[in-house]
């Protein structure tokens, strides 16, 4: 017997369920719903912004992310879901995110070869985490990438793409952290500074932080380990290491936001996850999900064009998670109420389905959202029962096309949320005259 025959209780055909991957979640409507709504706005932001959609694949060769997110970070470390193609052998990862992977598009179409890009992407990331609320295995992301400029005048206009989102979708109550960590050589001189202060103290350091504390003493910043919270606290900051050049950067980059309207607090000790970051990183957080509040993060990475092979070049960028986001719009109530169909069609006599599937394609040909009727066993149902789901379904209107209403080439039009239930007769001759009087608002 296979494993997935077998006489398991829990079975109710001849077969055992099968369950998703643990930490990968399905969207079914209702939910996916809200999952549209908040993409076709970003879609629209991102249009309004001058941005372009890039579609990378999922899986990459896994040195794309060893190099460009560092070996010694989470992720690589302990998060990604790596395996042999059984072909070739060759190392490939489902993507843990997507910077890296448009980076090597971009180099790869030397896209940069004319000027500067703006992009973005959204889709599904893996991450091999400990699933909670806020954190999953397979997770959703909205990212935008900058590509090819140099001017802290980008880094403010990817951060204002953000906040406008915010208000494009009524989100409330996140707050912008920021914080700068300057160039290579500034951050070569805060390592020793980090090195010796850390040595100073190292009973409390964990596993992972006496690990990387010769290795990349900057991600130790970057715990979530409460036990560790002082000492980290108490580390040399970056900002002070921090040179002319680097602080002209962060200094104009605060007064663009300043002129804008932008509020923002500075964080010294935020310092993201990836080593792919240099000069501006920055956050938006909220207090309302818990421990999982970091809905959106970003920063610029001028060194990785040039470690994925390509002709140095500047970028910045941010990510936002789609959970997230939409936990956090829930958490508010700020979500739009589920999309319903304008009207749904009543049919009694089954012999007349043909028919009416015509009729119902000119309804929607003058933009009418329109649910037809179907039974689920033998024939269609009674009127009660097909009215009991024209009621569930939230349309507006219940359309009748009775075998008398059809033989006149008409059909009852019933309202279904005005209280009375008014009933009107129109013709299926002249359905440009009133089909856009089935139209909800909006
Ligand atoms: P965290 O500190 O919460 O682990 P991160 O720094 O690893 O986040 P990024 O790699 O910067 O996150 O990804 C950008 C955004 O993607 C995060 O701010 C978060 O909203 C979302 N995100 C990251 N990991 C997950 C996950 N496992 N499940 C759901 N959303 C996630
Ligand atoms: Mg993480």
């Amino acid at each position: 017997m296979s494993d997935i025959q077998s006489k398991d209780s829990s079975k109710v055909g001849a077969f055992k369920k099968l369950s998703a991957v643990k930490g990968m979640n399905d969207v079914l409507p209702g939910e996916s719903a809200k999952w549209e709504w908040l993409e076709s706005k970003v879609r629209s932001l991102m249009a309004q912004y001058a941005y372009r959609n890039i579609r990378t694949p999922i899986v990459e060769p896994t040195a794309l992310f060893v190099r460009g997110l560092g070996e010694v970070t989470d992720i690589v470390e302990k998060e990604m879901y790596s395996f042999e193609d059984r072909l070739n052998g060759e190392a490939l990862t489902l993507r843990p995110e997507s910077t890296a992977g448009v980076v090597r598009a971009v180099v790869e179409h030397n896209m940069l070869y004319e000027g500067g890009k703006r992009l973005y992407y959204m889709g599904p990331m893996f991450r091999h985490e400990r699933p909670q609320r806020g954190r999953y295995r397979q997770f959703h992301q909205i990212g935008a990438e900058v590509l090819g400029f140099q001017g802290p005048e980008i880094d403010a206009e990817v951060i204002l793409l953000a906040h406008d989102l915010w208000q494009a979708i009524g989100l409330k109550d996140v707050r912008l952290e920021l914080n700068s960590l300057g160039q290579p050589p500034e951050r070569l001189a805060h390592r020793a500074a980090l090195i010796s202060h850390f040595e100073k103290h190292p009973d409390v350091l964990d596993e992972d932080a006496k690990r990387r504390l010769y290795t990349n003493p900057l991600r130790i910043l970057d715990t979530k380990n409460p036990a560790m919270k002082e000492v980290v606290e108490s580390a040399p900051q970056l900002m002070d290491f921090l040179g002319e050049v680097s602080l002209a950067h962060f200094n104009a980059l605060r007064q663009i936001l300043d002129m804008n309207g932008v509020r923002y607090t500075l964080n010294p000790r935020l310092v993201r996850g990836m080593d792919y970051y240099n000069l501006t990183v920055f956050e938006f957080i909220t207090d309302q999900l818990g421990s999982q509040g970091t809905v959106c993060g970003g920063g610029r990475y001028d060194y990785l064009i040039e470690q994925v092979g390509g002709k140095p070049a500047p970028a910045v960028g941010w990510a936002l998670g789609l959970e997230r986001v939409l936990a956090l719009l829930e958490e508010q109530g700020a979500l739009p109420p589920d999309a319903v169909p304008d009207a749904y069609a009543i049919v009694p006599d089954a012999g007349s389905l043909p028919l009416v599937l015509k009729y119902l394609r000119s309804l929607r040909a003058f933009g009418i959202k329109v649910q037809m009727h179907a039974g689920s066993g033998e024939g269609v149902g009674s009127m009660k029962s097909q009215f009991k789901k024209a009621d569930g379904s939230g349309a507006a209107y219940a359309l009748i096309f009775g075998a008398d209403e059809l033989s006149q080439n008409k059909v009852s039009v019933k309202s279904l949320r005005d209280g009375n239930g008014a009933q009107r007769s129109e013709s299926l001759d002249s359905l440009e005259t009133w089909a856009h009087s089935l139209q909800s608002p909006h």
